[in-house]
């Protein structure tokens, strides 16, 4: 007998041999830490190792926000520098 690893089985193939992601592309090194990102082992599918399922409607809130925060700080510098040039 394997130890049971503390994830939710394989939404495709019900292997319970997932290991976490430590990075991705969509979320860095934080993004799937805050999802419970991992991989099967077997069949290299990642999913939410809490619930079990696909994290893609997760990953895209994620990239979502992550964007709109980009926006917000690439907007405020951008004002800033409007600013700091018009004086
Ligand atoms: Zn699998």
């Amino acid at each position: 007998m394997q130890t049971p690893t503390q994830y939710a089985p394989c939404p495709q193939c019900k292997q319970s041999n997932a290991k976490p992601v430590t990075y991705t592309w969509w979320g860095g090194a934080i993004g799937p830490r805050m999802m419970s990102h991992v991989k099967c082992q077997n069949c290299n599918t990642q999913y939410n190792g809490k619930t079990g399922k696909s994290n893609t409607q997760s990953i895209i809130i994620y990239n979502l926000v992550v964007f709109v925060l980009a926006f917000c700080v690439c907007g405020g510098l951008a004002a800033v520098n409007v600013l700091l040039q018009n004086q």
